[in-house]
């Protein structure tokens, strides 16, 4: 047995712990990498996972403490979910026992048992003597019961429950006379073959392309980007090439963005496949989750669908990742204390398990095209819609040069008024939720804050409440100026005023909307869809919601209401992003037979930007971002790491990075800017700032980075403050 176990704990501190092995010879015996065990730590006793076993520690022999418990005696995670769990812990340069705790669930953290079981009922040899013999013949419960578990062979608690409701009581009395007896087995996976129920459409050609590219390399690992304007079927390629995946007996990862786009794509799935699935994300329960985790480690799923997390979900002989919505920042977890692009770590993933991962998108990251064009990942395009879908034509409207009602210029107006007359939809793009954006007193200026935060409070008329958008804060909406008395006034648009706005132009048309107030609980916005899919509503108004992913083939018309707020960022992905946005909207328009227009308000209609995107689409914009990134040296041109901070004064969150600053050493050409406030420097009552770090080489950044952090954890004002490590960050505030 090896001397010292290498444990992974919970704690913010970035090291792992070393204890001696288990005094009492326990059933389970010397941990395996892997394997979670309960240990003494201070004066609490923790779960935490074993990393490796090793010959001596640093620790001197007298301060060494057995470990009290193995909980397991299989390992939790495979070894590919370890990897991972410690190349991301490295390469995140974060406690490997905090990575640990974010990747499985909760339940498994405080104990719970790995593998489902299920029970089982059996008849014993006695019983089924008994039954033979006519027993028992004044029970004609008991008697059925235990017919059928002879005759059966057996049953699972849950097949018993389907043929009867009040089985347990006859149970019971036979469990009594030892006739039947119960015990719990653990679930085994059934790896039959997958049945395709319904074969799917004929492809285009650029599909099947597309699907036998990766499937020729399906034993192996290689990054394809599948480039597919909205409309041309990418999921019809992920589906075929997860039949491939299954056929074969392996099994298939598909992480997306939001937990919105699980539902429909697994009603696709379960339409395609008669095989088990799981679906991992965050608004499952404990218990949930913990089932759909136990699904995927024994192998019972065949297919895995989740948001972020899930990159991490165990899963006995992968075959295949897809990455769908690449681009999109959700895949990116950059809140709380672990920060991670789930996108990067399938990448990781993939490669661990020398097998495919496709990246798919109508507006692929600049990073993923920046891959493709060094040939570190292979393009498979799609631009043609299937059936005579025609692309949308995009038109910029000059707000300068026309009548604008709240917000609403008069050639949008009168398109509308056209599509609908022609029995279209129309999808108008407002990314703002609420009335209005600012509550105004006309007669001494007076603008409602929040106090928590750098930030003016939004308007929601219907609730009669002012919210803050960045910490939450919510007050009743006051009638009259807090500060002199006088009426006040909502200025500017959010959705909800839009939606008003527009039911008083088209009092005919009935109008949905969708957006975070309007989505609040499970179904809210299958309803919304439900609308739009069946013609019920004619309009749909709705934030950065409408673009993600969603159908709606009847939609003739787009209207982006303002596209100038991402035109003049300090944030250099601003850009990127507001092209994608403009993109995946626009995409939403002419997806039946009929053309689609797209309407872009703006106050700048000569910005580069723009011109380029209407000129030569979303790769002519991309061509020229990378271009001037390249230029200025940003991403992917470089890497980038922010540490971050907030506290509870503004002078506080910049000591501690001015000091840490101070500490660096850094190597030649690696750079440190800062620290400077963030954009919106208060929030939710703390000051956030931030120090930066760039390198044009990774490894260069990497090693600083390791050099670094250590001394930085040491420095007394880190006790002041909340700090976080960004590794590569994609929002910069
Ligand atoms: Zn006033
Ligand atoms: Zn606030």
């Amino acid at each position: 047995m090896p001397h010292v176990f290498r444990v992974a704990l919970d704690t913010p501190l970035r090291r792992l712990f070393d204890y001696l092995p288990p005094t009492s010879a326990g059933a389970a015996g010397a941990p395996a990498p892997g394997a979670r065990v309960r240990v003494p730590f201070g004066r609490q006793r923790l779960v935490g996972m074993v990393v490796a076993a090793a010959e001596r520690s640093d620790v001197p022999p007298e301060r060494l403490k057995p470990i009290l418990e193995v909980l397991d005696r299989q390992p939790v995670l495979d070894a590919a979910a370890l990897e991972l769990i410690v190349w991301a812990a490295a390469y995140y340069h974060h406690p490997l026992g905090e990575v640990f705790a974010g990747a499985v669930p909760k339940a498994l953290r405080l104990g719970a048992s790995a593998t489902a079981s299920e029970e089982r009922w059996l008849a014993t040899d006695a019983g089924a003597a008994a039954f033979q013999a006519g027993e028992p013949s004044r029970a004609p419960r008991q008697r059925a019961l235990l017919g059928f578990l002879v005759q059966s062979g057996g049953a699972s608690t849950a097949e018993l429950n389907e043929r009867s409701g009040t089985w347990r009581e006859a149970a019971r009395a036979l469990l009594a006379r030892e006739w039947i007896a119960s015990s719990e087995l653990a679930l085994v996976s059934h790896a039959g073959p997958t049945i395709v129920r319904v074969p799917g459409p004929a492809l285009l050609s650029e599909q099947s392309m597309a699907v036998d590219s990766v499937a020729a390399s399906l034993a192996q690992f290689g990054a394809f980007v599948l480039h597919g304007i909205t409309g041309s079927g990418k999921t019809e390629v992920y589906l075929r090439l997860i039949e491939r995946v299954l056929a074969a007996g392996r099994r298939a990862l598909v992480l997306v963005p939001e937990i919105g786009l699980t539902p429909q794509l697994l009603t696709r799935f379960r339409a395609r496949f008669d095989a088990p699935m799981a679906v991992l994300h965050s608004a499952l329960t404990d218990q949930e989750r913990l089932g759909a985790w136990r699904d995927a480690f024994s192998g019972h799923a065949r297919i895995v669908l989740g948001t972020r997390s899930a990159v991490f979900a165990p899963l006995p002989d992968l075959g295949l990742i897809v990455v769908d919505e690449e681009h999109d920042a959700s895949l990116k977890q950059h809140e709380g204390g672990f920060r991670y692009s789930a996108r990067d770590l399938a990448l990781v993933r993939a490669r661990h398990a020398q097998v495919p991962v496709v990246l798919g998108s109508a507006t692929p990251s600049l990073e993923t095209l920046h891959n493709v064009a060094t040939g570190r990942y292979t393009l498979l395009r799609l631009q043609r819609r299937p059936a005579q879908a025609q692309p949308p034509v995009l038109k910029l409207v000059d707000l300068r040069a026309t009548a604008v009602q709240s917000g609403i210029s008069t050639p949008a107006v009168l398109a509308i008024e056209r599509h609908l007359a022609e029995a279209g939809q129309v999808l108008v793009f407002l990314n703002r939720r609420g009335y209005a954006p600012t509550l105004l007193c006309t007669a001494c200026g007076w603008i409602a804050p929040c106090r928590e935060c750098d930030a003016r409070l939004t308007v929601h008329l219907a609730a009669s409440r002012l919210r803050c958008h960045h910490c939450g804060a919510d007050s009743p909406l006051p009638p009259r100026c807090p500060q002199c008395g006088f009426t006040v006034k909502s200025v500017g648009q959010g959705t909800e005023r839009i939606e008003q706005t527009l039911g008083s132009l088209f009092p005919q048309a009935s109008i949905a909307r969708l957006d975070r107030d309007t989505v609040r609980r499970r179904g809210d916005m299958e309803d919304v869809m439900r609308r739009m899919a069946s013609g019920e509503a004619h309009i749909l108004v709705g934030t950065q919601m409408v673009t993600k992913g969603h159908d709606f083939p009847n939609v003739t018309l787009v209207v982006v209401l303002n596209a100038d707020q991402g035109l003049f960022s300090t944030d250099f992905r601003a850009p990127e992003r507001l092209a994608q946005t403009i993109v995946q909207v626009a995409g939403r328009a002419g997806r039946g037979s009929k053309a689609g227009e797209v309407l872009i308000q703006t106050e700048f209609p000569e910005h580069p930007l723009l011109t380029n995107l209407l000129a030569a689409g979303y790769d002519g914009f991309a061509r020229a971002a990378l271009a001037e990134r390249a230029q200025a040296r940003w991403p992917p041109f470089s890497r980038l790491a922010a540490l971050r901070d907030s506290a509870r004064s503004a002078d506080a969150a910049l000591v501690f990075l001015a000091e840490a600053r101070k500490l660096a050493r850094p190597p030649r050409g690696v750079r440190l800017l800062g620290p400077v406030p963030a954009a919106m420097a208060k929030r939710a009552g703390r000051y956030h700032a931030q120090l930066l770090v760039e390198s044009a080489d990774r490894g260069h950044l990497h090693g600083f980075l390791d050099e670094w952090l250590p001394h930085v954890e040491e420095l007394k004002s880190a006790r002041a403050v909340r700090w976080s490590l960004d590794v590569d960050p994609i929002e910069l505030f």
